[in-house]
């Protein structure tokens, strides 16, 4: 499939239909379940004769497809978290939203899936979120969750990739709320990704993958696995759906990215934040004996996972090898709340944003 050669020679003809009536109103914003409410309208365009077709704005609906689409047995299908964020003046802007694009085109080469062209993605984003704009709310802490995904839907169940896709967005608004402490086990068997494997896609299989071992963990006691290397179970990569961050005396670690830890957009605007901010970061590989060995001798300061969802999301402790870690209270001079503060303030228009990551 040729489709970076086809993608250029797109001309633009978005189909818009309107939902009829708002279900806004029927939405109490104070109390909402993250992912279970969608807004008014929904993205969609499929991919069929080796072309992609007129990408269409609808109302959010239910949709029918064959028992046999691809989908369903083989799990070809890609996906992406992004959000969008409205200032006191009622603009909304996006963060890096050009990074979750190169990110959804990488996942979809390496599931053999059709890359989606780049004019009717940013077209499609932006429509959209002009039509459901009541929808975000401003504030820091209120937000609009984006999912693009894309999946194969052809009536087919040859194990083999697929001849039609369908790439769609959806939207789900999303309030930060306090999700009580986090303690992580450290995989001592289980593996999310390995090399050769599709770790650094957002392959809608990785996340199936997680959920058992992360059930066992919870079990435990604990909210979320940290994951190590599939061969040895000795280098740290990331925290449940996030990169992870340590930090010891003052420098922070963060793995490098490779084919098995996702390359996160957070990730990278906190080691951009952090030389900004003259703190010292390292990309390097780091073992897990080096942070049991910094957490014995004090000098392990603070371990947070990083992610689109909550920014930051700092860590109290870690079990390993049947010996539970618990991390000191540093509060208010953590480099997790510092930078998590920056974040959030770029991310809604309050500070300044040198780097350009805002997207009006
Ligand atoms: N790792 C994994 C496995 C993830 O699913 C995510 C969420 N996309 C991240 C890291 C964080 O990436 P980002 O900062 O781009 O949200």
């Amino acid at each position: 499939l040729n489709t970076k050669k086809m993608s250029s020679t797109y001309t633009s003809n978005l189909r818009i239909e309107k939902a009829a009536t708002s279900k806004l109103k029927d939405v109490n914003f104070e109390n909402i379940a993250f992912g279970k409410t969608f807004t008014d309208h929904m993205f969609m365009c499929d991919f069929v004769n080796g072309e992609w077709q007129q990408p269409q704005i609808m109302p959010y609906q239910p949709m029918t497809m064959q028992p046999s689409a691809r989908v369903f047995h083989y799990g070809q299908a890609v996906f992406e978290g992004m959000k969008a964020y409205k200032d006191d003046d009622g603009k909304v802007f996006l963060f890096r939203p050009e990074e979750n694009f190169k990110r959804i085109n990488k996942s979809s080469a390496r599931l053999a899936m059709p890359e989606f062209p780049k004019d009717y993605f940013f077209e499609g984003l932006t429509t959209l979120l002009n039509l459901d704009k009541d929808w975000i709310k401003p504030g820091v802490g209120n937000s609009l969750y984006i999912r693009p995904f894309a999946i194969a839907i052809d009536p087919a169940i040859a194990a083999a990739p697929g001849e039609s896709y369908r790439f769609m967005i959806i939207c789900a608004p999303a309030k930060a709320y306090y999700k009580g402490t986090v303690k992580v086990l450290i995989a001592e068997q289980f593996s999310r990704s390995a090399n050769g494997g599709v770790g650094y896609a957002k392959a809608a299989g990785n996340y199936a993958a997680q959920f058992y071992p992360t059930n066992l963990a919870q079990q435990k006691g604990y909210q979320q696995v940290i994951w190590t290397d599939a061969d040895t179970h000795t280098f740290l990569e990331e925290a449940g759906t996030m990169n992870v961050f340590f930090r010891i005396n003052d420098t922070l670690i963060t793995a490098p990215t490779s084919d098995r830890i996702l390359d996160g957009v957070t990730r990278k605007s906190l080691i951009q934040l952090a030389e900004d901010n003259n703190i010292k970061c390292e990309v390097r590989p780091i073992k897990v004996n080096e942070i049991v060995e910094a957490s014995k001798n004090g000098s392990l300061k603070e371990i947070f996972g990083a992610g689109t969802a909550a920014v930051i999301s700092p860590i109290e402790g870690f079990e390993y090898q049947d010996t539970y870690y618990e991390l000191p209270e540093i509060g208010a001079h953590s480099y997790s709340s510092m930078l998590k503060e920056r974040m959030l303030n770029i991310q809604h228009n309050l500070a300044e944003d040198k780097h350009h990551w805002r997207y009006e």
